[in-house]
């Protein structure tokens, strides 16, 4: 059983994906934390996207998904990355990363592989990110396209920033949120799309139980 879970940043995918893989004892892939991996990569040297070096050093970097007892951590040349990915700097690179051909082939190709390897051994895995239903997985046995209103969006971003302890404010949660779509939308490679046979789930009014249960109800009909 494959389930895609697409849609852009804060529209709740990650936290439902999560769940739904444990409410029905599936494994999760988060792709977005490779594309993050990748954008570290590039943070880590001090350079931008653009710069001459910055191809050769993707291509380079290794990047690694291990899944153990429920939970997935994130390697770049063999370095535990799994909470630092998670800033919002990083976030901005990835996005800019994942804009180039040649890492998406790389990423599409190695995800691939995860994926049957999950399937396997755990019967069914939710996959998350923006092309998994149009690129990844277009035989997906489910497809889900996950949005919400830009301002709830900035609003569980800032929700998540304010228990880490940072303080920005909203405008520029909402800015730099926009930035992103702006760019996963309108890129030539795999932008983020809708695909054709993927349910929409608007999540604005919906809480984090309602998200998960509409998608188990969906898994449970095509048993
Ligand atoms: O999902 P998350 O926000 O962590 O992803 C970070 C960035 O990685 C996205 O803004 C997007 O540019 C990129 N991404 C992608 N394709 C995916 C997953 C993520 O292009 N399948």
């Amino acid at each position: 059983m494959i389930i895609a879970i697409d849609g852009p940043a804060g529209s709740g995918k990650s936290t439902t994906a999560r769940a739904v893989a444990n409410a029905a004892n599936y494994a999760h892939l988060d792709t977005g934390a490779m594309y993050r991996a990748a954008g570290l990569a590039i943070q880590q040297k001090g350079i931008s996207v653009e710069d001459r070096e910055a191809e050769r050093i993707l291509e380079n970097a290794d990047i690694e998904i291990a899944f153990d007892s429920g939970s997935t951590a994130v390697f770049l040349d063999g370095i535990d990355v799994t909470d630092s990915i998670r800033a919002s700097e990083v976030g901005r690179i990835a996005s800019q990363v994942a804009t180039l051909q040649k890492l998406r082939d790389r990423m599409v190709d190695q995800q691939r592989t995860i994926i049957d390897r999950l399937e396997k051994r755990y019967g069914g895995v939710v996959i998350e990110g923006r092309d998994i239903g149009t690129v990844v997985v277009p035989n997906a046995d489910l497809k889900f396209f996950m949005t919400a209103t830009i301002e709830e969006r900035a609003r569980r971003r800032m929700a998540q920033l304010s228990d880490s302890g940072a303080s920005v404010s909203m405008n520029t949660i909402i800015r730099e949120i926009e930035d992103r779509d702006e760019r996963d939308r309108n890129r030539e490679v795999a932008p983020l799309a809708c695909a054709e046979d993927a349910l929409i789930l608007d999540t604005t009014e919906l809480s984090m139980s309602e998200q998960v249960r509409e998608i188990i109800n969906q898994i449970n009909q095509i048993h």
